[in-house]
């Protein structure tokens, strides 16, 4: 079972997601177990205080190292055998990716540090966490956001957790491209049809026009992601005739 350890200012903002949906069922099935820490309690000060201004002067607090290591420390006294992967969120980290989420899927304990304020003492960075994720190049009033965001990415992932019918193989980024649109009943939907092939049972033509679909949402939406996906000389080929399409 993995385990996730979220340290956190604001632990209440956590009970909506992990308390619904596939990461209540996640915990539910055994396949992770979620803890929440606020940092505070570790604060070896009489004010339980965990920022404090900047040196060199400047605007807004910044977050003491003292509780965040010993939270950490805490949280890792029983897994010295064991990789720990400690994430601090913040924006100027490597960007989150489906590829990224699919490495931390593979470990076992996972702690998520989120951040608040103008930000962390520079020797958290330093000296104690092993990734720094981004979520976005924007700027979030805190990690707690990007945690949940990195988290869902996660946890979905790991076996058992999605039935066949949400499998994520499939997934945009997954395969490495965007994923192809998908059509529910009714086949005419007030004048607008579904495309034919669906509708025709023929399974090799479906999974066909699946594949062609999504060589087109991507290369008309993300060609970027072209750079770094392996395609088979069929994929190649039936890329070729969809850009000639828009020549
Ligand atoms: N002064 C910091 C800077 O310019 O890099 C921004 C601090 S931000 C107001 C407070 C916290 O929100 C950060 O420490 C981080 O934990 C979180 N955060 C903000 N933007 C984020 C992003 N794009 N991805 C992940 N975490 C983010």
């Amino acid at each position: 079972m993995m385990k996730i350890d979220v340290l956190t200012l604001f632990p209440e903002m956590f009970s909506g997601v992990f308390g619904q949906s596939i990461l209540k069922k996640a915990a539910e099935k055994e396949a992770v177990e979620f803890n929440l820490v606020n940092f505070r309690d570790f604060a070896d000060n009489k004010h339980q205080s965990v920022d404090d201004y900047p040196y060199g002067g400047g605007a807004g607090m910044v977050l003491k190292p003292q509780p965040i290591f010993d939270a950490v420390a805490d949280l890792t006294k029983h897994t010295e055998n064991k990789k720990t992967r400690i994430i601090l969120l913040c924006p100027q980290g490597e960007r989150h990716t489906q590829k990224k989420a699919e490495e931390l899927a593979n470990e076992e304990h996972l702690i998520f540090i989120c951040g608040h304020y103008e930000g962390y003492d520079e020797r958290i960075r330093e000296y104690l966490v092993t990734d720094e994720l981004s979520i976005g190049d924007y700027v979030l009033t805190g990690g707690e956001l990007g945690a949940m965001v990195v988290i869902d990415s996660v946890v979905r992932l790991l076996p058992e957790v999605l039935g066949n019918e949400e499998s994520h193989i499939k997934d945009s980024f997954s395969t490495g491209m965007l994923e192809h649109p998908h059509y529910t009943r009714p086949a005419d939907f007030r004048g607008m049809a579904v495309p034919d092939v669906l509708v025709s049972g023929n399974h090799k033509f479906i999974e066909e026009w699946r594949v062609k679909e999504a060589l087109r949402r991507t290369l008309l939406r993300r060609p970027d992601l072209f750079d770094n996906v392996n395609l088979t000389d069929q994929q190649e080929k039936w890329l070729m005739d969809i850009k000639k399409e828009y020549e």
